[in-house]
């Protein structure tokens, strides 16, 4: 784990720091945890593979009829270094040294802040897959859940003035027995998707013989997105 601690950097900064969402959480009357008897779908980005090609975003957009201008998947550039820093790769402060990305996405936590506060039951877990998702017609968009999502990754669709997330395709292509559209569309095998409570799926023998990282462990939001990070050696 240690050894990516550069490139973690990058991401923690974009997903914030969430200190108002323990606030809110700390409020919250509601229980949210996945029932482990269920399937527990987990997704894999691999950073080694990934190219920032972008086929992931716009399949997302695609797939799930989001409007102009919204996503639910975004992927930064990393520069494997802070400001000021040298590039381990070239030893300068400033250059054109090939830059590695990451998916910034929700994480699918098992306890999962924004199914805790909302007040109407609209984001919510799926009873038969465990995946949070919405039910967009009791969403009263008080944005409760964006505070309590310590990842800052929920926000409001424009046209629809409904919270919304990455649901892995919930709705769309894993309704029609499809994988979601990112994991389709990446021709680069940068993104894995499966039960990884199914010890005989390719998630779980992933899982057992990569090194992987989650992000923000400590907020007890078990998530569900899985990343394997680039090595400084790698870089
Ligand atoms: S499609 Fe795959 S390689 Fe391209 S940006 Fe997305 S995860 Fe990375
Ligand atoms: S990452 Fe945020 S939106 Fe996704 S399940 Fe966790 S709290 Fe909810
Ligand atoms: S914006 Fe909608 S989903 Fe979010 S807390 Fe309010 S009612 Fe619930």
């Amino acid at each position: 784990m240690n050894n990516s601690t550069l490139n973690r950097r990058s991401f923690i900064k974009s997903v914030g720091v969430g200190g108002a969402a323990l606030t809110v959480v700390g409020c919250s009357s509601n229980n949210d945890t996945a029932d482990t008897d269920k399937p527990h779908y987990v997704m894999v980005f691999d950073q080694t593979k990934c190219v920032g090609c972008g086929r992931c975003k716009d399949a997302c957009n695609k797939v799930n009829f989001l409007p102009e201008g919204m996503a639910r998947l975004d992927l930064e550039r990393q520069t494997d270094r802070v400001e000021g820093e040298v590039c381990p790769k070239c030893g300068k402060t400033e250059c054109n040294c090939e830059r590695k990305y990451v998916r910034v996405s929700c994480q699918q936590c098992q306890n999962a802040p924004c199914v805790m506060v909302c007040p109407t039951g609209a984001a919510h877990r799926d009873e038969e897959t465990g995946i949070v998702t919405m039910n967009p017609d009791t969403c009263a968009g008080c944005k409760y859940c964006i505070t309590a999502c310590p990842y800052n990754v929920r926000q409001i669709n424009p046209d629809t003035k409904v919270a919304d997330n990455c649901d892995f395709c919930l709705h769309t292509n894993l309704a029609k027995g499809e994988l979601p559209g990112c994991v389709q569309e990446c021709k680069f095998g940068a993104l894995k998707f499966g039960n990884a409570n199914d010890k005989s799926s390719y998630v779980s023998k992933l899982l057992a013989a990569k090194n992987t990282e989650r992000v923000k462990e400590h907020f007890g939001t078990d998530p569900s997105l899985y990343y394997i990070a680039i090595t400084k050696e790698e870089i």
